[in-house]
Order: C-alpha cells, then sequence, then structure tokens
C-alpha cells in the first residue's frame, strides 16, 4: 500500500517516515501541497497524511481537490494532522475536506500506527469490494458492470490518441446442449475454460469479460477492423481445440462464433454503436454456419440499406 505523506517540516516527515517504515509500505514523501497535489496525480496513493497548515495548498485545499478528482472513483484514505483541536477547525476539516481522520501535534507513536492500520484496512475492505463489484463470481473476469466503464474509458483514450477501438463479441455455439448433455455444472465447467482460453488469446491491454450467459465482449483498444478479427480468429481457433474433461469422464468441447467491430479513425460510431455492430456481425457468424468470425460492414447491414432506400 502507498502511503503519501505531507508535511513542510523535515523533521516531522522524517519521524512519519521512520515510525511506518516497520510495517509493509511504500511511503513518499511531500514538503508542501503543491508537491503532494503533484504526487497524488502521478502515484494515486491508497492512504494520505497530511499536515493542516502548510505554505500554499494547505491541507484542507489538498483534501477537496483529491476528492474532486475522483467523485466516482475509490476516494483514498485522508488523515489530517494538525496543531489545532479546537471544534471549530475540526468541523472545517470534517466538513469541507472530507478527511477521515484527525490526529493532534504532538502525536504518540501507538497511536499513529493504530490510526494508520485502520486506514490501511479500511482501503483494503474497499479496494476488495470494488474488485467484487466488478467481477464476474463464475468466470472471474470483468462483469457487465465493468465492461461498461472500460468501454467508456477505451473510447475516450481512442479519440483523444486518435487510434482505432476494436470490440468483439463471443457467443458459445449451442452452448444449451451441453448443459442439456451434460448438466449445469459441466457448463460451467465450460464456460470457465472459454473464459481461460480468451484471455490467453489477447494482448496485454486488451479487456476480456462476461457480457452474460454464455456470450463474452473483448475490448481491443489499437485493433482496426482486420487486426480485431484475426484475435478474434486466433480465439476461435484455439478454443475450438480445448477439451473439458468431466468428473465422469466425457471429453467435452464447444466452438464459439464472433462478431467483430472497429472504428478507425475517418467514422467514429459511439462505443455502444460499435457494440450492436458486432452483435450483428455475431448473428451473421451464427446465421452462416457458427464457428466462424465475421465483421461487421455497413455496405452489408440490411437495416442501413433499408433506410437508405
Ligand atoms: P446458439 O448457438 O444459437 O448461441 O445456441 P445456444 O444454445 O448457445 O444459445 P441459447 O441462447 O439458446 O442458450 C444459451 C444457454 O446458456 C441457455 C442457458 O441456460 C445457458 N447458460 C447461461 N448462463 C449460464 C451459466 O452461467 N451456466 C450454465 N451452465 N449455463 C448457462
Ligand atoms: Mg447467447
Ligand atoms: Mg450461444
Amino acid at each position: 500500500m502507498k502511503i503519501l505523506i505531507a508535511d513542510d517540516e523535515s523533521t516531522i516527515r522524517k519521524v512519519l517516515a521512520k515510525t511506518l517504515a516497520k510495517e509493509d509500505y511504500e511511503i513518499l514523501t511531500a514538503a508542501d501541497g503543491e508537491e503532494a497535489w503533484k504526487i497524488y496525480d502521478q502515484e494515486r496513493p491508497e492512504l494520505i497524511i497530511t499536515d493542516w497548515l502548510m505554505p500554499g495548498i494547505d491541507g484542507v485545499e489538498l483534501c477537496k481537490r483529491i476528492r474532486g478528482v475522483n467523485r466516482e472513483g475509490l476516494q483514498p484514505f485522508i488523515l489530517m494532522l494538525t496543531s489545532r483541536d479546537s471544534n471549530k477547525d475540526l468541523e472545517v476539516g470534517f466538513n469541507e475536506a472530507e478527511a477521515d481522520d484527525f490526529l493532534s501535534k504532538p502525536w504518540h507513536r501507538v497511536e499513529l500506527q493504530a490510526r494508520v492500520r485502520v486506514g490501511a484496512r479500511t482501503m483494503e475492505m474497499a479496494q476488495k469490494l470494488e474488485r467484487m463489484a466488478l467481477t464476474d463470481t463464475l468466470t472471474g473476469l470483468y462483469n457487465r458492470r465493468a465492461l461498461g466503464d472500460l468501454l467508456r474509458i477505451d473510447e475516450d483514450r481512442a479519440m483523444r490518441a486518435q487510434m482505432p477501438l476494436g470490440i468483439c463479441l463471443v457467443d458459445v455455439d449451442h452452448f444449451k446442449l451441453v448443459n442439456d448433455d451434460y448438466g449445469h455444472h459441466v457448463g460451467d465447467q465450460v464456460l470457465r475454460m472459454v473464459a481461460e482460453t480468451l484471455k490467453g488469446c489477447v494482448r496485454a491491454g486488451d479487456h476480456v469479460g462476461r457480457w452474460g450467459g454464455e456470450e463474452f465482449l473483448m475490448i481491443l483498444p489499437k485493433a482496426d477492423i482486420i487486426q480485431a478479427a484475426e484475435v478474434a480468429e486466433r480465439c476461435r481457433a484455439t478454443l475450438a481445440e480445448q477439451r473439458v474433461r468431466t468428473d465422469d469422464g466425457h471429453v467435452v468441447g464447444v466452438t464459439a462464433s464472433f462478431g467483430v467491430a472497429s472504428a478507425d479513425g475517418a467514422s467514429r460510431p459511439e462505443v455502444m454503436d460499435l457494440v450492436d455492430q458486432s452483435d450483428k456481425a455475431l448473428y451473421w457468424a451464427k446465421d452462416s454456419g457458427r464457428n466462424r468470425v465475421k465483421i461487421y460492414v455497413e455496405s452489408a447491414d440490411p437495416d442501413l440499406q433499408r433506410r437508405a432506400s
């Protein structure tokens, strides 16, 4: 866990760092609010111990800025050090700065260690909850909610970098038969195998998640339609070779159909339209015999043809 210590007095920074050195923390230090803000922006420490009074950006202002940049994300734990302990001051720190805890100077070493430990545990719990909220329990992949967030983040990145963004929807073929023939338990085992296979076939920086049931979504930053189709074809071929061995000795394999779309440069459909396009291509893949990759092309889209005529 990263801890940022912000205090304009170097002795205080040293004492704090030394007190916390025995535990397994990575300590960063800043000599004023401005530096703390810069370090926060780059390193995103989970826990911040900040002095109240500092030249330039003071502790309250630092808190406000930090709270302001991540209204939606996970908020770091902020422990404010203060030599002021009038109720009025605490109220400002509590209400305006939204600090999580206060410690008056001078503090007792054990009290500091205890407060920091509570902060670290709080953050660990919050991180765990966030991971759980974004994870599909069966496969360990991103769930649909996480994919929704990632789609927006990757769309923003692709726009800013003027890079293509590839999307691929995957649907297991005749999966209902697996459940019918071998039972739901084996069905689950097969879904985990599909998840592993897809994840193993993509690059670092690509995202694979479970879109629902036996459908998966892959987000492929920087992939134009050809590259996205290549990734999909690699996944398709690899999956077709995989087998799952059931507890009672059956050997089960599945295939899947893939629909690919990409926004590259010139035309920039919104990311949810891209998902719709890959859904159409997936439907074409199913319709033309399954176990294949189809790419979305506007000229092949009957909906657009109809609208144009
Ligand atoms: P198609 O090739 O047209 O996609 O046929 P399909 O049988 O795969 O499609 P269909 O939508 O008819 O059936 C999907 C099945 O997936 C039905 C549902 O019970 C099963 N399923 C969805 N989620 C799970 C799950 O978490 N575990 C298991 N074992 N089965 C699931
Ligand atoms: Mg389906
Ligand atoms: Mg299916």
